[in-house]
């Protein structure tokens, strides 16, 4: 039996794949089981942060490995703290708790946002506020926040308490931030909504509104945190800090971790026995995520993201069947003029590149360490399969 149909009677066929099986990578390309070679623009969404098996990340996870691989939350290890002093220390957030993925991230966000505001003010403040067209995972409680129709289906009921207000509008924003809402929740830029980012002035409004009030602050920068686009969090192109930041997909390069991180207001409302993650901060995740900080925490390294990001940009636009261009850095969304986005992925494939989607784009997530002669070669791609 061959890998994809061995694959297929085995796998839940929660996900629509592509016929390929790919065998390994260096650097920005993958590598299919008959050797053909892809350039990844992707990155496995955003998650192999330094491309494909990055030297220093691959000694750091190896050496993690053969001292010790795990050990329960009932005790210490070094490099969780180390990794916890350093991403401290990029974030300015103290305070942190360490899971899984994007969506346990979240999960500790929402607890702690409706534990915050019940030890303070008692019962009936659990409201939480996202955004229409936002994305913040598949567990029940991340699904029930995902402020997207079509994903409220099937798995009756869902986890109450979320309010949607429309990205943007500042009006809806102010009428639903009433007394029975403890946080707002939003992405900086709508990653799985179509690479969509927030205005200024709603982003604005947003901390306002919350710091008049004591309602929370919660950005999920699972997609846009560490370094993706050209900050390390997305927040300092607005000049913002929420109150709880989430992290996921790129933090250890492509080992699962999440962390969700607390400033001042909120770093004792998890208390012992409150919340716990058996693999949550698990040292060969936080080696990898200290290589990780060695790039995605020096500002050369993210000046580079930030010019690469506009290099491909203007790139983009100058093709004719390119209508727009949007996102932050190197994560970008392409929206087309007469084209499907999902046909030109497909056939991307064929010439040997990595795309994504994002709703009705074309959305690109390149390592943040991709080379220019890479970016080259995937944009001449790119160009053919739009002429
Ligand atoms: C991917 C993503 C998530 C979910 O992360 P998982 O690791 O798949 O659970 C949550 N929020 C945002 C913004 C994401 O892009």
């Amino acid at each position: 039996m061959d890998t994809i149909e061995k694959f297929n009677s085995h796998v839940m066929g929660s996900y629509g794949r592509y016929d390929l099986v790919l065998d390994k990578g260096e650097g920005e390309q993958a590598v299919d089981e008959n050797g053909k070679e892809y350039i990844d623009f992707g990155s496995g969404i955003g998650t192999n942060s330094l491309g494909y098996c990055n030297k220093d990340w691959a000694d750091a996870v190896c050496e993690q490995v053969r001292s010790i691989q795990h050990t329960s939350n009932y005790y210490y290890t070094k490099v969780q703290a180390d990794f916890a002093e350093g991403l401290a220390k990029v974030t300015g957030m103290e305070n942190m708790f360490f899971c899984n993925s994007g969506a346990e991230a979240n999960e500790c966000a929402i607890k702690i946002a409706r534990k915050y505001s019940f030890d303070k003010y008692g019962k009936g403040r659990h409201n939480i506020i996202t955004l229409v067209n936002s994305f913040h995972g598949r567990t029940m409680a991340t699904l029930s926040a995902t402020g997207q129709d079509v994903f409220h289906n099937y798995f009756f009921p869902f986890v109450e308490g979320f309010i949607y207000v429309n990205a943007n509008d500042i009006e809806d924003l102010k009428a639903k931030c009433d007394d029975t809402v403890c946080a707002v929740m939003f992405e900086y830029v709508q990653g799985e909504g179509g690479v969509m980012t927030l205005d200024k002035e709603f982003v604005d409004s947003i901390f306002d509104i919350c710091e008049s009030k004591d309602i929370l602050t919660i950005s999920d920068e699972v997609q846009t945190g560490v370094g993706r686009t050209g900050k390390f969090l997305a927040g300092e192109h607005y000049g913002k800090k929420a109150d709880i930041i989430t992290l996921a997909k790129g933090i250890a390069g492509g080992i699962p971790m999440g962390a969700c991180l607390a400033g001042e207001k909120c770093k004792n409302v998890l208390t012992p026995g409150t919340h716990g993650s058996t693999f949550g901060g698990n040292p060969i995740a936080c080696a990898g995520g200290l290589a990780v900080l060695k790039y995605a925490g020096n500002d050369e390294f993210l000046a580079e993201v930030t010019k690469k990001g506009e290099y491909i940009k203007e790139k983009l636009l100058a093709m004719d069947e390119v209508q727009s261009v949007s996102g932050l850095g190197l994560m970008i969304g392409i929206e087309l003029k007469t084209k499907q986005a999902k046909d030109v992925v497909k056939n991307a494939l064929d010439k040997g590149l990595l795309l994504l989607t994002a709703k009705e784009k074309v959305r690109l997530l390149p390592p943040l360490t991709i080379t220019y002669e890479e970016i080259d070669k995937g944009l001449g791609i790119i160009n053919e399969l739009l002429s």
